[in-house]
């Protein structure tokens, strides 16, 4: 999938007029070369766009409001390659509404022990003028994303590269829209939340329709249409039947198809990016949305279950940040669901009912049919896999009741040590960090949920970057949790986003 737009992102050098023509030539020449670099690296997702020096105030704000007007710029970076007065960036800073980047930088790379002169240092003093820029963004209080190195050196240009994908998910948050068929599954706590809060936050707008509106869009589709869409399930996934009649399991898969057709075309049709789905609430579909939620997955819709529309959204959001990133893994909702307590071989099982997306999957990828144990409705046809190994995060969204807080986790995952035949759902399995007894009671202090987004492609430092620029709290879990130390976090957070 694509992020919505073809974004891009502009680079701004500070400078001033008090250094005279020849210098400010050199600024501009050194910026550009540093931007065309940058692009031709083949590290970094979106294009870098070069901008004239800004050296006034008037300058800096007109170009920070070009920049809030123009649809497919996804943020700014800044550099002072001279030092540059921040007060003339005050009024800019103020009305600029997207994305920050600070790349602490200079041109060249080492010391020119032999030519060094004052001409030299007054022309390459991003030491001194980032400070003094740096200052007034912190004075401001204005959430950015500071990267430190040269512009050559591949980590920080991966740096570059991940914060990029952190400003789509802070840009296009605010396009998201989720589509709920019934609310919120009855007397559970966690997939609450204030759906208008969650707007003036993140942007979302979150609707409910009946679910036989979708059903409606699910009937209307053609049985050739149908029949067309198993005909690729079948050449595309290992029909595992088990023994049951071919016949009966492919009508089984055909309503799986026509659902997934219908809610395409529902979505489409309503301009919504995330579904969510609730098994208790399910008007006239006959079954419960398995391989069809899955397939809507991987082309990358959000997804929350039982009406979890946090989970959805937060899908939705993660799948535009890892857009077309090479060798991506996969991202999808996943379900805490049992435990392997073993010493040693610690770890949980990821599940859920039916819907985990196969882009996480590695191996093969079955169809099976089998009984839902919740319900009133047929057998639903549903993919089954194991998925990739490899270090993830897992993030819960949870809604506190006077503010949001997203627990960000990293997990190893891993491959269990044996096939599970009996289990028809596709599944991971991975050890939270620090370890499994840390890592779970931390969770559960946080207030984390069942419930999590989840993916192989995005870093931990990405997900704090993305709270950050939401405003919202946001606690990690990794290597370094002690929960000593965690237990406290969370109490300095209470007084701190109060
Ligand atoms: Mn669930």
């Amino acid at each position: 999938m694509k992020a919505g737009k073809d974004y891009k992102f502009w680079f701004c050098t500070g400078s001033q007029d008090l250094y005279g023509d020849e210098c400010l030539a050199k600024v501009a020449e050194h910026s550009r070369i540093i931007v065309e670099n940058l692009n031709k690296s083949g590290v970094l997702p979106y294009e870098v766009v070069w901008k004239p020096t800004l050296i006034t105030n008037e300058l800096i704000r007109r170009t920070f409001n070009e920049a809030n007007g123009d649809e497919t710029c996804a943020g700014v970076i800044t550099w002072m390659h001279t030092f540059s007065p921040a007060k003339s960036w005050i009024l800019g800073l103020q009305e600029y509404r997207k994305p920050l980047c600070h790349l602490h930088t200079q041109f060249n790379e080492e010391l020119p022990y032999d030519s060094i002169d004052m001409d030299f240092m007054n022309e390459n003093q991003s030491a001194h003028g980032d400070r003094e820029y740096g200052h007034i963004v912190s004075r401001m209080g204005i959430e950015r994303k500071i990267i430190v190195g040269h512009w050559s050196f591949p980590a920080v240009q991966e740096r570059l590269a991940e914060w990029m994908r952190t400003a789509i998910g802070v840009i296009e948050s605010s396009h998201i829209r989720v589509c709920r068929f019934g609310d919120n599954m009855n007397n559970v706590a966690v997939t609450e939340g204030d759906k208008v809060e969650a707007q003036i936050k993140f942007g979302w707008e979150i609707d409910h329709y009946c679910v036989n509106d979708l059903v409606e869009y699910v009937d209307a589709v053609s049985k050739a249409d149908t029949d067309a869409l198993v005909e690729e399930y079948y050449s595309q996934y290992k029909i595992i039947d088990e023994g049951r009649d071919l016949d009966e399991f492919k009508k089984h898969v055909a309503v799986q198809a026509q659902q997934e057709i219908g809610m395409e075309k529902f979505l489409v049709d309503n301009n919504y990016h995330a579904i969510v789905t609730h098994f208790g609430m399910l008007g006239g579909l006959k079954q419960l949305p398995g391989l069809s939620i899955q397939r809507l997955m991987e082309k990358g819709y959000g997804f929350g279950a039982e009406g979890d529309w946090k989970v959805a959204a937060m899908v939705r959001m993660m799948k535009l940040m890892t857009a077309g990133k090479k060798d991506a893994k996969g991202t999808s909702m996943m379900e805490d669901y049992t435990y392997n307590l073993v010493p040693g071989k610690e770890g949980i099982l990821q599940a859920h009912m039916l819907e985990v997306c196969p882009s996480v999957a590695e191996g093969e990828i079955g169809i099976k049919v089998c009984p839902l144990s919740m319900g009133n409705r047929e057998d639903p046809a549903r993919l089954v896999f194991t998925s990739k190994t490899g270090p993830a995060v897992a993030t819960s969204l949870i809604d506190l009741g006077n503010r949001f807080r997203l627990i960000i986790n990293a997990v190893d995952c891993k491959k269990v040590e044996k096939p599970m035949p009996k289990l028809p759902v596709g599944t991971a399995f991975w050890t939270p960090q620090p370890d499994l007894a840390t890592g779970a009671e931390a969770w559960i202090l946080a207030g984390g949920a069942h419930h999590t987004a989840f993916s192989y492609d995005l870093t931990v430092d990405q997900m704090i970057d993305w709270a950050a620029a939401m405003g919202i709290e946001s606690v990690v879990i990794d290597k370094d949790t002690r929960i000593r130390d965690f237990k406290n976090e969370l109490r300095w957070n209470a007084a701190a986003y109060r």
